[in-house]
């Protein structure tokens, strides 16, 4: 029998689209609204006129273990837009590069410390703190809550060359915090997911990226999946408050005024945009106060398009010892396959961009072109014909000591009204595998619900 209810999903972020898509696959009638005028919330692509293109608004990268990701992409059918490269690029300043591997004998070298100066004595501690670490992960100490990344490498003896290779620079990706900030169990939560996940796959943890741009990756498929069952999407609907009633939700209001009537809704805003929204909810206190606790994170990221190659030997670079926080450098040419008829494109993340975010354009792209003139011989005379930056202040929450447990559960007190987002509680950090796997969690929470008589 059809289910004559009205689903609701507020956000057309990565966690809405999967909601309103996996709703649709099961046959529900759905509305989406989003309150921009363009679906992908922080994964879109976006037009730079001066340059003629379309890069993102920040570079993602995708871990092997994005079991929920893979299965969005799969049923939007863009899951051939993903590549796994066989080896990640460390560079240093002195124009040096190790290759890290995650397969075969070559992994134990990653392990074993992939600093080029690291001492055989170095390699050998790198090792056993490594295997420390693991275990750690999978039986946590009580107190990891409490400790700053940094302090929990400390105690397991992680040498500092080790760590300047690969596990500040890890740690800054997983979290997107600085490990003098980051609470140590959110690397060990998620070190522990990618171990079980590994054990079950029987495969190791690889990271990925998308060969193409991001609204092709996740927008332009849900759109199709949406064409095919009806559903509804209203761009520029800004949601307000959604209304309950004797346990049961019954609509949502916008900002101008109108209701969109609903028998479920799936609350899919980040946590700096949940306010108002769950008043009507008895646990809403709880609920906005764990969300502006939990806080966000800048992320900055900087296109250049240059008049010539840099000479990278991957599709994207880790820089050690750049500007203190996590520099990735990406080489769309590689990645993508796009033209150099005009430009070369790099793109240039910085996470926890506390310092970096509050400077002008100008200053960016002169900051930016100079560390590359630092890492890449190549750079030195290369001519910047456009610079873009975008600035992202809010570009995940964050994940200091002290935010443990206050990531909400997808259930309310309201079987019909579940949430989702990055920052609800998920096997992962602050990233798009959590947010799609919330929406997994929410739609069988609402797909458990018993049907109308
Ligand atoms: C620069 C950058 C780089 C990143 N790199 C990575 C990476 O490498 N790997 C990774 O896994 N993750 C990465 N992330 C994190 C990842 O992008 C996010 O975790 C994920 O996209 C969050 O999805 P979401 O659906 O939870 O939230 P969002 O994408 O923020 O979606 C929420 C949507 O809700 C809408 N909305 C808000 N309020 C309302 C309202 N009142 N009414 C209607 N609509 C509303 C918003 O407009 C938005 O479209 C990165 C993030 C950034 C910013």
């Amino acid at each position: 029998m059809n289910d004559p209810r009205q689903y609701v999903v507020i956000g057309g972020g990565l966690a809405g689209l999967a909601a309103a898509v996996w709703l649709a696959e099961a046959g529900k009638q759905v509305t989406l609204l989003e309150r921009r005028g363009r679906l992908g919330g922080r994964t879109h692509a976006m037009k730079v006129d001066a340059a003629d293109d379309l890069p993102d608004n920040g570079q993602h990268v995708i871990a092997s273990g994005y079991d929920h990701l893979f299965r969005y992409l799969t049923s939007v059918g863009t899951r051939e837009y993903v590549r796994f490269p066989q080896r990640a690029t460390l560079r240093w300043p002195d124009g040096r590069s190790v290759t890290m591997a995650t397969k075969g004998p070559a992994a134990l070298r990653t392990f074993f410390g992939a600093h080029p100066d690291a001492s055989l004595i170095e390699r050998v501690r790198a090792g056993i703190a490594t295997v420390r670490l693991g275990w750690q992960c999978l039986h946590q100490p009580a107190d990891l809550a409490d400790l700053t990344t940094e302090q929990w490498f400390h105690r397991i003896g992680m040498p500092a060359k080790a760590r300047e290779a690969l596990w500040d620079w890890l740690a800054l990706g997983v979290a997107a915090e600085p490990v003098q900030q980051e609470s140590a169990k959110v690397l060990a939560d998620v070190l522990a997911t990618g171990i079980r996940l590994g054990i079950k796959h029987r495969r190791p943890a690889t990271i990925g990226y998308p060969t193409t741009d991001l609204d092709t990756l996740y927008v332009t498929g849900a759109q199709r999946v949406f064409e095919r069952y009806g559903v509804t999407v209203r761009h520029r609907a800004v949601a307000r408050r959604i209304h309950i009633a004797d346990g049961r939700v019954t609509g949502v209001a916008l900002a101008d005024g109108s209701i969109v009537p609903a028998d479920a809704v799936v609350c899919a805003v980040p946590n700096s945009n949940v306010g108002g929204l769950l008043d009507e909810l008895p646990e809403h206190a709880e609920l906005y106060a764990a969300a502006d606790k939990l806080g966000y994170t800048p992320i900055v990221s900087t296109n250049l398009y240059l008049d010539r190659p840099l000479g990278t030997a991957a599709e994207f670079e880790a820089l050690i010892g750049g500007t203190g926080v996590i520099d990735e450098v990406f080489d769309r040419q590689k990645m993508t396959g796009r033209s150099t008829d005009r430009a070369w494109l790099y793109c240039l993340t910085t996470s926890g961009a506390y310092e970096q975010i509050h400077k002008s354009n100008e200053e960016i792209v002169t900051e930016q072109m100079a560390l590359l003139r630092r890492y890449y011989p190549a750079a030195e005379e290369a001519k910047v014909l456009q610079g873009h930056v975008v600035r992202m202040p809010k570009a995940t929450f964050s994940q200091v000591v002290g935010t443990h447990g206050l990531r909400p559960d997808q259930r309310t007190s309201v079987p019909t009204l579940v949430l989702a987002g990055d920052w609800t509680a998920t096997d992962w950090s602050a990233t798009m595998e959590s947010a799609v796997q919330s929406a997994a969690r929410a739609v069988d929470l609402l797909l458990a619900l018993p049907s109308v008589p």
